[in-house]
């Protein structure tokens, strides 16, 4: 039996007797229970059944030990409930825990008490429910340079979650302040019910099922003990992300409790655009210009890269203007590490300015007859409709 188990799990409820229940109302509710779920009496072994026996015999056990219960009782009344009302995210570290403690301490609880909850403690994240749970997802966005994008990166992301409030811990009393336990429940939170032959057991109303009532609620959550965390992590963007994905960064949520997973952190990626290079799938676009005699005779021309060195491309003789060449593996990375090309557009510039030197040479090499062929079919084709 661990400490842990003293703060989990309600014997009372589990054998269904009140707390101030006898030792003879004890052992009449646990053989009436064990004879309903006894495993003999379950010939399937159902699996559920068995654990219910399980659970009862254990309950049993603790509340049949007069020295056992004593413990037990004293334990759940000072921290059991009592944590459970801790709200949000977590009195994490050594602060909360160890206030509590000292206020409770001078109350004359003992240091017994201490000696069986420092290993608890010890591991910190303590919170609401007794049970693991799994953080919370959390939702950020980034906006990332066109190459980072391409290339990935890591970005650091300032994080909002629920966790305890800053100024008091946790404990929703005003700092200086410690909540007392609930004299009605004596901090179980829990209160039982008569109904003939049964017992009920519901959340204490005078505590609201907390186990510990706070006459001094801290200014800053309103008594709630819930605040605001934030926190800077770095994450990796992995390589080739595009402007509008969702990624999912697991395990880089907000942290779990009493030892459940963290959760996820989803982030919204914009990738603001490139003054050359566009993109298109995996592929990487940019439009280069030439010149007509670099098309019409052909040439090699330089063309950039995106974080890498210029690459030669040969464009042959006869190019007409906006035909697209493809530079394999210089585009984006994709997931399986390969990647995809670089598309190169060529666009033949007309010069904004002709010095007379320039002009003498287009002057000579123009024909108009050579213009008025060129189109002759197409106006030919357009009358014939
Ligand atoms: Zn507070
Ligand atoms: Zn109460």
């Amino acid at each position: 039996m661990s400490t842990k188990d003293y703060l989990e799990k309600d014997y009372y409820a589990v054998l269904g007797v009140p707390k101030n229940a006898t030792a003879e109302e004890i052992k009449k509710a646990y053989r009436r229970l064990a004879r309903k779920y006894h495993p003999d009496a379950n010939a399937g072994g159902d699996p559920e059944t068995t654990a219910k026996f399980k659970e009862i015999s254990e309950a049993y056990d603790v509340l049949s030990d007069p020295k056992r219960r004593k413990e037990y009782d004293e334990a759940r009344a000072l921290f059991g409930s009592g944590l459970g009302g801790f709200a949000g995210g977590g009195a994490r570290g050594a602060g909360f825990p160890f206030d509590l403690f000292g206020g409770v301490g001078q109350q004359g609880a003992g240091d017994r008490i201490g000696d069986l909850f420092s290993g608890l403690f010890g591991r910190g994240g303590r919170t609401t429910t007794r049970r693991a749970r799994r953080g919370q997802d959390i939702e950020s966005e980034v906006t990332l340079s066109f190459s980072d994008a391409v290339q990935g990166t890591t970005v650091s992301l300032r994080l909002t979650s629920s966790a305890a409030c800053q100024a008091c811990s946790g404990t929703g009393a005003r700092a200086g302040t410690t909540p007392r336990v609930c004299p009605t429940c004596e901090g179980t939170g829990a209160a039982s019910r008569n109904l003939g032959s049964f017992a009920f057991s519901e959340p204490c109303r005078d505590c609201r099922g907390r186990g510990l009532i706070v006459d001094d609620p801290c200014r800053a959550c309103d008594g709630s003990g819930r605040g605001k965390s934030t926190r800077t992590i770095h994450a990796r963007i992995p390589a080739g992300v595009a402007d509008g994905q969702r990624i999912r960064l697991k395990g880089k949520g907000a942290p779990g409790e009493n030892g459940g997973p963290a959760g996820d952190l989803y982030v919204q990626i914009h990738v603001r655009p490139h003054r050359v290079f566009g993109r298109s799938g995996d592929n990487l676009t940019i439009t280069v210009p030439i010149t007509f005699t670099e098309a019409a005779l052909g040439s090699e021309i330089k063309v950039p890269t995106l974080g890498g060195l210029p690459v030669t491309l040969r464009v042959p003789p006869g190019t007409p203007n906006g035909r697209t060449f493809r530079v394999r593996g210089r585009g984006v990375t994709r997931k399986d590490g390969t990647k995809g090309d670089l598309l190169v557009t060529v666009e033949v510039a007309v010069p904004q300015y002709v010095d007379p030197e320039l002009r003498a040479a287009l002057e000579k090499l123009h024909d108009p007859k050579e213009g008025a062929d060129l189109r002759a079919d197409l106006i030919k084709q357009a009358q014939s409709e």
